[in-house]
């Protein structure tokens, strides 16, 4: 790896006899210049990024090709390099309804996508034993209740459940009405039905979607490079990566370099050292191990189990069943863990324990200089609300509202990496929530996440929770009122007070909560099985992904 000093190119201490660098101050007097006399930047001369680099090949590389190719429809030559001989992490199975946005956006087609993915479709995430051993809940996509009132139905239902009138708070959402029955279909359109009242995303198998978005990207023109990176070169003064040198002496000049290429953050955390920061006393586990085992039951959800030193996760998809352990080495070795996942699984095991090891954390500077990370090179927090992939887009759509030309102006890059971090600080805490509000005591982890100092953002959102049942809602949480609710109340921390304007309404709740159960069961009853609906419109063919590579000239690779 290649270091050399990085000089402040604001500062006057830089002089440099390379034409870019130049360039770049000249602009600058230039635009302070024009801008004292006008309040305007004048734009000169086409200053548009031309070559674009995405190191890595994972589902993070593949998404920011086909966003890119996408978005950038003529005059940039795009990239991609990817190395069989390190290969990518393989996991990656569970996503948030989010990703909806993003495959339409690249305009792919539903049922499609799901069959070449062998995918199945995910309403939320039974928790079992997180707060209690015996204790389970349901944390869906979509609403609880249907609103008829202004107090929000949640209040309604602490209210009826303090006098014994109703059952648990799942009762009274549709997506688990659905879910528990093993049912599936997209959600009505009809905003006065129950059944508009859910979301949903996918479970998938995370190389196909990378396969199936490397098809779509080289289709677009995007240009793939096997071959490993073994040093990145660096402009002497600015520090701008200028290249990336493989292995076999191939050499690829860019004018944007995205780091896609994972836990080892080539560019973003070796090259150019922007400091991680690690979230290990918040969130403890830092392994996992995972294993596929036979297709079992088809449910439309992914379970999530605590076990004693972390929790258990399976996620079913068409041709197999996805299952892994997190767990805190501090807490159980990996022969220990490996022992309790094989011992865990629904069907017979399809392969070895995979050991996985990974900080929960995220860079202070995601974009520095000209790279910008995505994936797990920008960070990581464990993957208990399947939040990775998600991230992935967030970036790349932030990346695209602040797309920079070559000077590099620092505004765009400030605030992608202003929102980007809150945005990881969000889900950070909304993870945190689910360890904090334990109430095992059967095992070290438990009893040290149960007593664990937290942090002040996390800790106000809880204390009002517990004042009056009330949600505090923050700009860039990707989590909205129904998470904050089904983990609050599936984990005990129950209101010590309802919200005092439900004693000015004339509402019987009791009775519209039980009508609002009523109606969710029958219409779940009339759904069709989560199978039957993917039979029907996704079944995989389960055969292999054609990989179709076009002639594009390699205009920055010597
Ligand atoms: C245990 C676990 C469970 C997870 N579960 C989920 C989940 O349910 N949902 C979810 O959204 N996310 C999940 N994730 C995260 C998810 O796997 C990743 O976010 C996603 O796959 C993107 O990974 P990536 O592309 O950033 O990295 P990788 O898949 O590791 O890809 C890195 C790429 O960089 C390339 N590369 C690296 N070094 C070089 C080099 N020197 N030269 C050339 N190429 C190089 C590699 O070959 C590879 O192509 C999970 C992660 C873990 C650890």
């Amino acid at each position: 790896m290649i270091r050399r000093p990085k000089p402040d190119l604001q500062s006057d201490q830089c002089r440099s006899s390379d034409p870019r660098v130049l360039r770049v101050l000249s602009l600058s007097v230039k635009r302070a210049k024009y801008g004292e006399r006008q309040g305007l930047v004048k734009y000169e001369e086409d200053r548009r990024i031309r070559r674009v680099v995405i190191v890595g090949g994972g589902s993070a590389g593949w998404m920011t090709a086909a966003a890119l190719a996408r978005s950038l429809q003529t005059g940039c030559v795009i990239t991609l390099i990817e190395s069989d001989e390190i290969g990518t992490i393989g996991v990656g199975e569970g996503t948030i309804p989010r990703i909806k946005g993003f495959n339409e956006f690249l305009g792919l087609d539903e049922n499609e996508f799901v069959k070449r993915t062998r995918g199945t479709f995910k309403l939320g995430v039974q928790f079992v034993d997180w707060a209690r051993l015996g204790s389970r809940y349901f944390h869906p996509f979509g609403k609880f209740g249907r609103p008829f009132d202004t107090v929000e139905p949640h209040q309604f239902w602490y209210r009826a459940d303090l006098k014994g009138e109703v059952t648990s708070l799942d009762d009274y959402c549709m997506g688990w009405a659905a879910a528990h029955r093993g049912r599936f279909a997209p959600p009505s359109t009809n905003t006065r039905h129950v059944l508009s009242t859910y979301e949903y995303a996918y479970h998938f198998d995370a190389s196909l979607y990378g396969a199936y978005l490397r098809e779509y990207s080289e289709t677009r023109g995007v240009i793939r490079v096997e071959g490993k990176v073994v040093q990145v070169n660096q402009d002497g003064l600015s520090g701008f990566v200028e290249s990336v040198q493989l292995k076999d002496g191939r050499v690829v000049d860019g004018d944007l370099f995205i780091d896609c290429s994972g836990f080892r953050a080539l560019l973003i955390g070796k090259t150019l050292e922007t400091p991680f920061e690690a979230w290990t006393q918040w969130l403890p586990c830092d392994r996992a191990m995972a294993v596929p085992c036979a297709a079992g039951e088809l449910t439309p959800y992914t379970r999530s189990t605590a076990r004693a030193a972390g929790w258990q996760w399976r996620i079913p998809l068409q041709h197999r069943t996805g299952n892994g352990y997190v767990y805190s080495s501090a807490h159980i070795s990996d022969e220990e863990a490996a022992r309790v996942l094989l011992a865990n699984l629904d069907g017979e095991a399809l392969d070895d324990p995979r050991p996985l090891r990974f900080t929960s954390g995220c860079r202070k500077q995601l974009w520095a200089k000209n790279v910008v990370a995505i994936g797990l090179a920008s960070g990581f927090v464990e993957p208990l609300e399947s939040t990775a992939i998600h991230l992935v887009y967030a970036g790349l759509s932030k990346l695209l509202a602040f797309f920079p030309d070559k000077d590099f102006n620092p505004l765009g890059m400030n605030e992608f990496n202003r929102s980007s971090v809150e945005q990881f600080e969000r889900i950070r805490d909304f993870l945190i929530l689910h360890y904090r509000l334990t109430e095992r005591d059967d095992s070290a982890l438990w009893r040290d996440c149960a007593r664990m100092d937290i942090p002040d953002t996390l800790r106000e959102r809880i204390e009002h929770f517990r004042s009056y049942g009330r949600y505090i809602v923050r700009e860039s949480d990707i989590f909205g009122p129904a998470s904050w609710i089904a983990v609050n109340i599936g984990q005990f921390n129950r209101p010590e007070r309802l919200d005092p304007v439900i004693d000015f309404r004339t509402t019987d709740g009791s009775q519209w909560l039980g009508k609002v159960r009523a109606a969710m069961a029958a219409a779940a009853e009339g759904l069709p099985t989560h199978r039957a609906y993917i039979d029907r419109f996704c079944k995989s063919e389960a055969v292999g992904i054609a990989q179709r590579t076009i002639e594009v000239a390699p205009g920055n690779i010597h």
